[in-house]
C-alpha cells in the first residue's frame, strides 16, 4: 500500500520547472505519484519542448501553460485557463525565484534599484500575484507552498539581495495566511537547504554553502530535492490540514545551529 494520501482528481498547478535538477519538478513528480492532476506552468515559449519531454516521464496527462509571473495579465489569464479546463485548485506550488547573479556576490550595497525591484518582483510579489489570481477557484480545503530558505532569516555569505527576497516572500506568506484561511486556503512555506540547480548556481561560492551544512547540521548530509517534495506533499494535501502560515526547514537541522 501506498504512504501517500491519495488526490486522484485533484488539480494542483506546480510553478517553476526549469528542467530535471529544480525542485518543482520533484514536487511534481511526488504529487504525480499520488494521483493528483497536474498544471505545469513555465516562463517563455523557449523553455516549453524541455518542459514537455519531462512532463512525458509522469503517470498522468499534464496540462502545460506559459506563465510569465512579471505579467498579471498573462497570470490571469493562466489561473482563467487553469479553471476553465481543470476545475478548482486543489493547490498550488510556487517554486520561482530570480536575482542578478551579480548581486549574489560580493558586497550586499552593491546592488542597483533596479536588480532589487526585479529580484523582489519576481521572487516574492509573484506569490501574491499568484494567489490573488487563483482566488475564484481555490476549492474550499486548497493550500499553497513556496519555496524559500535560510538566508532569508540571517545573514548567509553571497546570498546577498536574494536573502531580503526571501524575507519579504516569508512576511507574505504570514500575511496571505491571514487573509485566505477564512476562506479555508492555507499558505505555507518550505525553507529547503541548498540543492543544487540551474537557480542556485547562481549564487557565489555555493559549494561553500553545501559544504558547510555537511559538516555542521545535525543530520550531517544535505537533503535531496525529494525530501523536500515530500514535505510539499503533506502541506499541500488533507496530512497539512492544522499547518498555515508556517515555514517548515527541511535542511538537515541546520537552521537551529
Ligand atoms: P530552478 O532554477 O530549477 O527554478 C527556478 C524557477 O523559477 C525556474 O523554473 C525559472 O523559470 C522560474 N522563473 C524565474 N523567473 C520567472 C518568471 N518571470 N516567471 C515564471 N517563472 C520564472 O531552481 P530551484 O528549483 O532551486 O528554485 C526553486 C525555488 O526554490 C526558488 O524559489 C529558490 O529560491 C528556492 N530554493 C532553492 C534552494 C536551492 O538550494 N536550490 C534552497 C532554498 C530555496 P525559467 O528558468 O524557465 O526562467
Amino acid at each position: 500500500m501506498s504512504i501517500y494520501p491519495t488526490l486522484t482528481n485533484k488539480t494542483y498547478v506546480v510553478m517553476g520547472i526549469a528542467n530535471k535538477r529544480s525542485i518543482a519538478w520533484a514536487i511534481a513528480k511526488t504529487l504525480d505519484e499520488a494521483g493528483a492532476k497536474l498544471v505545469l506552468t513555465y516562463a517563455a515559449e523557449r523553455f516549453k519542448s524541455g518542459l514537455e519531454s519531462l512532463a512525458a516521464e509522469l503517470k498522468g496527462d499534464a496540462l502545460l501553460l506559459e506563465c510569465d509571473v512579471t505579467n498579471d495579465e498573462a497570470i490571469d489569464t493562466t489561473f482563467k485557463t487553469i479553471h476553465e479546463q481543470a476545475g478548482e485548485i486543489q493547490g498550488i506550488a510556487h517554486s520561482i525565484a530570480f536575482a542578478d547573479k551579480e548581486a549574489l556576490r560580493g558586497e550586499f550595497s552593491e546592488m542597483t534599484r533596479g536588480q532589487f525591484a526585479q529580484a523582489l518582483d519576481i521572487s516574492a510579489y509573484s506569490l501574491t500575484a499568484v494567489v490573488k489570481a487563483a482566488k475564484p477557484y481555490f476549492a474550499a480545503d486548497a493550500a499553497v507552498i513556496t519555496l524559500t530558505y535560510l538566508g532569508g532569516e540571517r545573514v548567509v555569505p553571497n546570498y546577498n539581495l536574494m536573502g531580503v527576497a526571501k524575507a519579504a516572500l516569508d512576511s507574505s506568506v504570514t500575511y496571505l495566511a491571514n487573509e485566505y484561511g477564512p476562506q479555508g486556503v492555507r499558505v505555507n512555506a518550505i525553507s529547503a537547504g541548498p540543492i543544487r540547480t540551474l537557480s542556485a548556481k547562481g549564487v557565489g561560492d555555493f559549494n561553500s554553502i553545501l559544504s558547510e551544512l555537511e559538516q555542521k547540521a545535525p543530520l550531517r548530509r544535505n537533503v535531496s530535492a525529494e525530501e523536500v517534495a515530500s514535505t510539499a506533499l503533506f502541506l499541500l494535501s488533507s496530512m497539512g490540514s492544522g499547518v498555515t502560515g508556517e515555514v517548515i526547514h527541511v535542511d538537515s537541522g541546520y537552521h537551529i545551529l
